[in-house]
């Protein structure tokens, strides 16, 4: 027997619809990006931001594209990105974000795999663009995200001016999300670990549930009366769905458009009243040492979520201080992306911050949506008792069931479970440690070393800014980590300062044999520290 309630398909239409209409004036503030505007802010709302988009939608159909067509970003956060977005979802085509930091030859490949027929790019991306378009024949239309002024036709010669495209179009009246909620929304490519990038393809429906899992009280806890910052770009795994959740909810959101220096992020916290914010930990480390270094503090800022890559404990503490509470999370481009969240269960609340502290760093529990379990070697489930670690693995209905084109081939055992690649433990109260992923894993003499571990009690040094382990070949141990420290500004350090600093804090098997200085740690394309890049820098240098 059916229920007999309105069949009401689950489409991210739905989002914004809800938006404009009951909380239509809520303003949607983003840094604007074309050079005329240079940084300036503009203030949109949800209502103008839906009629906007709407338009958009007609002028997409203007150009031939229709259902399940891929429609390509290449834009910073902006209000003009999030009414592409709604525009691209709401007409049933394929929203994929690229992200403007891979390299052009990964760009090449991921426009063709997903044969992306139109481009909406920041003008500061149309030098990249007009490189990539001669080997991207399913492109038959590039439009930057600006007016006709801001468009270089040196460049672009036959590029379209957005704010002139959608002044020509007119809301055609057709309706948004008259299709099956299981559509394709959105469209994410992983980096993997070898090989092509794979894609990750969201239906509405996984959309749609990812944004109420988001909104629990103990994952992100919007309310309207939030002012939300999403510093994760729109491009890393749809800025971790925080654009749809803000406009679910129907508070103010900031979009930091390309300036995510420390001195904006805070001028934008300050000057918006932001309170709740999310980023990497390299994006807070950069915040924090800046506020070290020139004074100041976060204002009205009370809540940010920091995942992506493990955060230091000295991270945590920091925000602390300032009175930020932040919530460490876990996550991956094929988990939508939440997968475990920092939630304070009852027995930790009557305790200190100090107390909490262990629970606090480790990754979180998963949300209702959200499944894991760990499997040793030989593929049995290890218990949750804080200690044995295993593959973490992850089933629900936000989880990617295979890759776009069938890639990487059956990604789902039998059971449902998707292999996270990353090693694990969960403990007693279901909290989960990423010990490391499996590619980064130490082993040494027979025993696996963390490198996060090492990482985490070096980022406490006061003299560290990033900090990284990576393992070096060994002939007696096969291989043993070495420390990688990049130092804070105007500062020195000898590598036995920060060997003692390890004394008391790791086993003295788990401690670094050295450390090594680089200036500036090598960051990938979403601004996580890359061990790939680096262990190609040591070899040189070793
Ligand atoms: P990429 O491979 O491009 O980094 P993702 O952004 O999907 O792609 O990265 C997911 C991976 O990032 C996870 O599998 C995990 O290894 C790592 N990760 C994410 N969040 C955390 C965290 N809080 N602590 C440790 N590792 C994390």
């Amino acid at each position: 027997m059916f229920g007999l309630m309105q069949d009401w398909p689950l489409t991210v239409n739905r989002i914004i619809d809800h938006a404009a209409r009951w909380d239509g004036a809520r303003p949607v503030v983003s840094r604007r990006l074309e050079v005329s505007a240079d940084g300036a802010l503009s203030v949109a709302d949800y209502a103008s931001l839906r009629a906007r988009a709407r338009r958009v939608t007609a002028a997409l159909r203007g150009l031939g594209v229709g259902l399940g067509d891929r429609v390509a970003t290449l834009a910073w956060n902006s209000d003009r990105h999030l009414e592409a977005w709604f525009a691209i979802m709401g007409m049933g085509a394929v929203c994929h974000t690229l992200n403007p930091r891979l390299f052009k030859d990964q760009l090449r490949f991921i426009i063709n795999h997903a044969a992306d027929r139109v481009i909406l790019a920041d003008p500061v991306f149309a030098g990249l663009v007009a490189e990539l378009l001669p080997d991207c024949p399913t492109v038959t239309h590039v439009v930057l995200l600006c007016g006709e002024m801001d468009v270089d036709r040196a460049v672009l010669p036959n590029a379209i001016a957005y704010e002139d495209w959608i002044a020509a179009h007119a809301d055609d009246g057709r309706p948004w999300g008259d299709f099956d909620e299981r559509q394709a929304a959105a469209l994410c490519y992983t980096s993997g670990t070898t090989g092509n990038p794979k894609g990750v393809l969201y239906s509405h429906r996984s959309t749609m549930i990812h944004m109420w899992m988001t909104l629990q009280p103990d994952v992100m806890g919007l309310s309207v009366s939030d002012v939300a910052l999403p510093i994760v770009p729109m491009y890393h795994a749809n800025a971790w769905g925080i654009p749809l959740s803000t406009a679910a909810v129907g508070c103010k959101l900031v979009l930091p458009g390309s300036r995510l220096d420390p001195a904006s992020l805070l001028d934008l916290i300050h000057g918006q009243g932001v309170t709740f914010a999310a980023a990497v930990p390299t994006i807070w480390q950069a915040i924090i040492q800046h506020l070290e270094r020139h004074g100041g503090d976060f204002g009205p800022l009370r809540r940010v979520i920091i995942g992506g890559a493990a955060c230091p404990e000295a991270v945590l503490r920091r925000l602390h201080d300032y009175g930020v509470e932040a919530r460490h999370a876990w996550g991956m481009t094929e988990t939508s992306p939440i997968g475990t969240h920092f939630k304070l269960v009852p027995e930790l609340a009557g305790t200190g911050f100090e107390e909490q502290m262990p629970y606090r760093i480790r990754q979180g529990r998963p949300p209702l949506g959200i499944d894991l379990a760990l499997r040793g070697q030989g593929g049995s489930f290890l218990p949750h008792d804080g200690q044995q670690m295993g593959r973490l693995q992850v089933r629900g209905p936000v989880v990617a069931g295979s890759y776009l084109h069938g890639d990487g081939g059956q990604v789902l055992d039998v059971d449902g479970w998707f292999d996270t690649g990353d090693i694990a433990d969960i403990d007693g109260y279901g909290f989960m440690r990423i010990a490391d992923r499996a590619k980064d894993v130490i082993k040494s003499g027979g025993e696996w070393i963390s490198s996060l571990e090492i990482e985490n009690i070096a980022s406490s040094h006061p003299k560290a800014a990033l900090c990284a382990a990576i393992a070096i070949s060994d002939p007696k141990w096969d291989e043993r980590p070495l420390l990688v420290v990049q130092l804070k500004p105007d500062t020195d350090a000898t590598a036995a300062e920060f060997l003692a600093h390890f004394q008391g804090r790791l086993s003295k098997w788990q401690i670094p044999d050295d450390v090594m200085f680089v200036p500036a740690m090598p960051l990938g394309a979403t601004g996580k520290i890359d061990k790939k890049v680096l262990r190609a820098m040591l070899a040189t240098a070793l």
